[in-house]
């Protein structure tokens, strides 16, 4: 199936239009339009060559929200014309003890990402939602709960689940007290779910000019995490601590944060290597610093939802696909609120604009 695109050629080039091949839906296919795709900043990471392992053609794009137009003979739970979403994974081994308990993202054998992944049928690299279509095997497909917003959910399929999974995880309960490292993408959702679960919610940011808008989501308090006065007044007082922030930071103040058995984790993935210079604040209040990878797909689905129950979306910024460029420009700068979503129409209007 022809399919049109915005693929970055290589690292150190803007992303332009291209087309390609999609295969025709197999037995448990499910073909979708694409509607919506969100921008996260594992895009520009990997469309940047920032992590190394990048693959060009490089066709970000990993929060998907589409409509089913093709099913294949034995797909049983989607139907043409239903709304659906498509996260970080395409497939994977389905057979390790991670998949076989509903944890393809820990996948033995490394899952399949949705873009910069390799197929495991064809070898080829995978190609995702920055594209007018896509073709996924039911497995990896997810059910869009009624009442949401499909522009609006879709930055679900990747920050939401990534902040869900674990808030879930480390078990979050009513009354806990939950930090927010970054008020982004994967950080205005961390803020808006932990609330949802019930915890107080403190976040941290680097942008004094975000803190109304942490409050509207849901935020307690605010800290200006470069006021060093600031941070040492929340010393000691944190039950959980999530870090969202897309650069490398000194995590001695963050473990500080925490109560005895507090545990700080991880999803911030920058290419730099953050700072640690003594273990003694951990080991004195027995403190554990953990990381944790998107979310199965089981998971994923309570995600959604926890999210359609409890009337959580992402704050997004409609872009056409034209723009996805300055888009990346102003994520790098942290100039978002909180989530660029590609209306993906715009896409199709320049293809039959050129036609
Ligand atoms: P984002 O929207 O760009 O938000 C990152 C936030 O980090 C910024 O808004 C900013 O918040 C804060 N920040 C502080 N200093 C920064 C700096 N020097 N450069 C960039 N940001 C800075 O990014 P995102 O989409 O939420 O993704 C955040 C990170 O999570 C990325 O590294 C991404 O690759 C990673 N990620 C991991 C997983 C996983 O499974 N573990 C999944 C998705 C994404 P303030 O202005 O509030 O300080
Ligand atoms: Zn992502």
């Amino acid at each position: 199936m022809k399919t049109y695109a915005y693929a970055a050629p290589s690292g150190d080039q803007p992303l332009a239009p291209f087309s390609f091949e999609r295969r025709a839906p197999r037995d448990n296919d499910v073909a979708i339009d694409i509607l919506f795709c969100g921008v996260c900043h594992s895009d520009l990471h990997t469309a940047r060559a920032e992590w190394g392992g990048s693959q060009f053609p490089c066709v970000p794009g990993h929060e998907i929200v589409g409509r089913v137009t093709a099913v294949g003979a034995k797909v049983g739970k989607f139907k043409v014309g239903q709304l659906v979403g498509v996260g970080c994974m395409v497939d994977s081994c389905q057979v390790c003890q991670s998949c076989q308990e509903g944890l393809e993202n820990y996948c033995d054998e490394g899952f399949t990402g949705t873009y910069n992944g390799r197929d495991r049928q064809t070898g080829g690299n995978t190609y995702g939602g920055y594209s007018d279509k896509i073709v996924v095997r039911e497995e990896f497909v997810l059910r869009l709960p009624e009442g949401l917003d499909p522009a609006a959910a879709a930055p679900l399929l990747c920050a939401g689940i990534t902040t869900y999974s674990p808030l879930a995880h480390w078990k979050v309960k009513p009354g806990q007290k939950v930090g927010v490292v970054g008020l982004g993408g994967l950080g205005h959702m961390a803020v808006k779910i932990a609330k949802a679960m019930g915890a107080d919610v403190t976040l941290f940011t680097t942008s004094p000019g975000k803190e109304a808008d942490a409050r509207r989501l849901g935020a307690d308090r605010v800290v200006i995490s470069k006021n060093a006065q600031q941070m040492k007044s929340v010393a000691g007082s944190l039950d959980f601590l999530l870090n969202t922030v897309a650069a490398p930071l000194d995590l001695d103040p963050y473990l500080n944060a925490l109560k005895r058995d507090g545990v700080l984790t991880l999803v911030g993935a920058p290419a730099e290597p953050h700072q640690i210079t003594g273990f003694g604040g951990m080991i004195f209040r027995r403190r554990t610093l953990a990381g944790s990878l998107i979310g199965g797909i089981k998971e994923t689905q309570e995600m959604l939802d926890f999210c359609a129950e409890h009337g959580i979306v992402s704050d997004i910024e409609v872009i056409a696909i034209k723009d996805i460029n300055t888009a990346y420009d102003r994520m790098q700068k942290g100039d978002v609120k909180y989530r660029f979503v590609i209306d993906m129409q715009s896409l199709k209007d320049e293809v039959a604009k050129a036609a």
